[in-house]
C-alpha cells in the first residue's frame, strides 16, 4: 500500500498527471464511487415481464442487466429484499454475495492499473489491460489519429447534457468512388464499460490492419467507418466518479435511458424522456446520421448477455427484412464462435422476442429512418463488467462478426452503381456497366449470384435508379 502511495505522489508531481486529473478525478481518495452498496448482493431473478420489473422495483430492487431476457435479469438487492423476492414467488439465485467488496476490489485494481498506465505514457501498449476513464480514451483516439492521419480523423457529433463533447472517429481509406458508411457506438448505457473497449479495439484493428491484413484492407477501402466510442460521456464519467452502476444520461433527477429515447415506437409509457429525441446525446446522433445519408449500417454495442440482436425492438412480428437479418446474424454468430478458443455460439434474433420489448430503441430508428441495417450486441459476460483478462477476448469476440456485417452491406450497397468510381451517378455508369456486362466481367455480377445474366442488368438499374 505504501509503495502505491509513493507511486501516486511521484506521478502527481509529474505535471501531465495533473492535467488529466483536472478533467476527471477517478483516482482521488474516496472519490471513486461515492454511492455505496454495503450490504447489497446481486441475484439472478426469473422476472421476465414489464409487470415483474415493476413489482421488483416497487420493493427497491435495482436491475443491473442491460435488459430483461426470457431467463430473467440480475438485480441488486438487500438480503431482506431477496427474501421478499422469493416470497413473491420468484426464483432467485445469488451471483455476488458482497457487492461493495467486489466494487472495492475493482476500484483498487483499476487505480493501480491506471497509475502504471499513465507512468508509461497514455498512448503505449496496455490500453486494453484494464478499463479506462475519459481522459485516457481521449488520448487513445488522438494516438490513433496521429498514427495514420491519412486514414483516421476525429469528429464531433454534438454536446452531452452536461456539455461534454461527443466524439467520433472516422476511418476510411481515400479510395475513389462512393461507399456506404457504418455507424457504431459504445456506452449508450453508462455502466457497460466493456462496450467502449470493444469499439476502440475495432478502431485500432482497422487502423493497424490496413495495408497488412487483406480482409481489413478491403473493408476499409469499401466502407466508411464512423465510430462513436462514448455516446453518453456524462453517464460514463459518473460511473467512474460517483456511482458505478449508473445507466442513464445525467438529466436530473434520474437521467434518461438513451435506448428508449429514439422516435420509432417511442411511446409515453415504456419509453424515456420528455419526448422522442428529447436528449442531446440521441438528438446529436440523429442529426449526425441524417446529415450523412451514406449511412447504411449501424451497431449499438451493449453488455452483457452474449447476443446478436436486430429489429424489431418493439413489434413482436418479424421485420420485413427478417430473413436477411437472421442469415447474416447467424453468419456473424459463427465468426463469434471461433473468435477466441472455447467461445460458445451466442444467440441471434430480433430484440423484441430474444430479449425484451424496447420502445424508442436505437435499432428500430436506424432501420426505419436511417435506411441502415442495424444490429445490437450484448457482449460477453454473465455479470457486471468481466475481469480485465476478458477485455481483449471480449473485444475480439465481435471483431470478425462486425467485419462481416460491413462486408454484407458493402456487397449489397446501391453505391455499387457508381461503376466508374467518380461518385456521380450518371449515364457514364450505365455505359460502364453495359461494357462490363458485355465482356462478362465479374463486377457485372450485380446480384451476386456468381453468374452474369439479365438479372444483373435489372439489379443494376434498380440500384442506379435509387442513387441517381
Ligand atoms: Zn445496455
Amino acid at each position: 500500500m505504501q509503495s502505491l502511495s509513493l507511486m501516486v505522489v511521484a506521478v502527481v508531481l509529474h505535471g501531465s498527471f495533473l492535467t488529466h486529473l483536472g478533467a476527471a478525478q477517478p483516482l482521488n481518495d474516496g472519490g471513486l464511487h461515492v454511492v455505496r452498496y454495503d450490504g447489497r448482493l446481486i441475484a439472478s431473478v426469473d422476472a421476465t415481464s414489464a409487470g415483474d420489473l415493476d413489482r421488483l422495483e416497487e420493493i427497491g430492487a435495482e436491475m443491473i442487466s442491460c435488459e430483461l431476457s426470457p431467463a430473467g435479469g440480475d438485480f441488486i438487492l438487500t438480503p431482506v429484499q431477496l427474501l421478499a423476492v422469493k416470497a413473491m414467488g420468484y426464483q432467485a439465485e445469488v451471483k455476488q454475495p458482497d457487492l461493495q467488496a467486489a466494487i472495492d476490489l475493482e476500484s483498487a485494481r483499476i487505480r493501480e492499473s491506471l497509475v502504471s498506465y499513465r507512468q508509461r505514457g497514455v498512448n503505449s501498449d496496455g490500453f486494453f489491460d484494464d478499463y479506462r476513464p475519459l481522459p485516457e480514451i481521449d488520448a487513445f483516439i488522438d494516438d490513433l489519429v496521429a498514427r495514420r492521419p491519412d486514414l483516421v480523423s476525429r469528429f464531433e457529433i454534438g454536446q452531452s447534457f452536461e456539455g461534454r463533447t461527443i466524439w467520433g472517429l472516422r476511418i476510411s481509406a481515400d479510395t475513389s468512388g462512393c461507399k456506404p458508411a457504418f455507424v457504431l457506438n459504445g456506452i449508450t448505457h453508462a455502466r457497460e464499460w466493456l462496450t467502449v473497449m470493444n469499439v476502440l479495439y475495432l478502431a485500432e484493428q482497422l487502423v493497424d490492419g490496413y495495408g497488412v491484413d487483406e480482409e481489413i484492407t478491403d473493408i476499409v477501402d469499401r466502407v466508411e467507418w464512423l465510430i462513436i466510442p462514448v455516446l453518453n460521456p456524462d453517464g460514463y464519467e459518473y460511473t467512474w466518479t460517483t456511482s458505478r452502476f449508473w445507466r442513464h444520461n445525467r438529466r436530473p433527477p434520474g437521467g434518461v435511458d438513451l435506448n428508449r429515447n429514439y422516435s420509432v415506437q417511442w411511446r409515453p409509457s415504456g419509453s424515456h424522456g420528455a419526448g422522442p429525441f428529447s436528449e442531446p446525446e440521441t438528438a446529436s446522433l440523429r442529426d449526425f446520421v441524417l446529415s450523412n445519408p451514406q449511412v447504411r449500417a449501424h451497431n449499438d454495442t451493449h453488455s452483457y448477455s452474449n447476443l446478436v440482436l436486430f429489429p424489431w425492438a418493439w413489434l413482436t412480428q418479424p421485420c420485413p427484412d427478417h430473413e436477411e437479418y437472421q442469415a447474416l446474424g447467424d453468419a456473424m454468430n459463427a465468426r463469434i464462435a471461433v473468435a477466441n478458443p472455447g467461445n460458445q455460439p451466442w444467440e441471434v434474433g430480433p430484440l423484441s422476442t430474444t430479449l425484451y420489448r424496447i420502445a424508442g430503441g436505437s435499432t428500430d430508428w436506424f432501420y426505419v429512418e436511417a435506411n441502415a441495417m442495424s444490429f445490437l450486441y450484448e457482449l460477453r459476460g454473465s455479470g457486471f463488467d468481466p475481469p480485465p483478462s476478458s477485455i481483449l477476448p471480449g473485444s475480439r469476440d465481435t471483431f470478425g462478426a462486425t467485419l462481416l456485417h460491413a462486408k454484407h452491406v458493402a456487397d449489397r450497397s446501391t453505391f455499387r452503381a457508381d461503376i466508374d468510381g467518380n461518385c456521380v451517378f450518371d449515364l457514364d455508369d450505365v455505359l460502364a456497366f453495359l461494357i462490363a456486362f458485355a465482356s462478362d466481367e465479374p463486377r457485372a455480377d450485380f446480384d451476386l449470384d456468381t453468374d452474369v445474366d439479365f438479372d444483373d442488368v435489372l439489379a443494376f438499374l434498380v440500384a442506379f435508379g435509387e442513387m441517381s
